[in-house]
């Protein structure tokens, strides 16, 4: 249940903006949220879209268009010394501390990034 607990975490965080704002919510307005987010949070995005959808009923985010951005996670080998982004599923995110292989060496690398959620954007149409 990772999944609805961030999107909890999400959804929450946009009310609270969107209150601040003072932006007028109007049911049925077009509205793209979009969420930028690790790699390792998003352990299914389908999961996370059909939380968001969920958690969104009737409120005013209701029927809203979720935008993920998903952000890899990368390597950075001490043994050959390559750096870049992973393919995604190319780490466990049920492990706490992932380690990948390197592509390019092949040797055991602990992976950075890739966890939190690094904006959120609300956008009318
Ligand atoms: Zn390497």
């Amino acid at each position: 249940m990772h999944e609805y607990a961030l999107m909890e975490n999400v959804i929450a965080t946009i009310m609270v903006e969107l209150k601040s704002s003072g932006e007028e919510v109007q049911a049925g307005r077009p509205l793209t949220v979009t969420l930028k987010v690790g790699a390792l949070e998003m352990h299914s995005e389908a999961a996370s879209r059909q939380a968001f959808e969920v958690l969104t009923k009737g409120t005013a985010l209701e029927g809203a268009l979720l935008n993920l951005i998903i952000l890899p996670v990368s390597v950075d080998c001490s043994k050959c010394g390559f750096q870049g982004p992973l393919p995604m599923g190319a780490v466990d995110p049920h492990d706490a501390l992932p380690l990948a292989e390197c592509p390019q060496c092949g040797a055991l690398t602990p992976v950075q990034g890739g966890r939190g959620v690094e904006s959120i954007e609300v956008k009318w149409d």
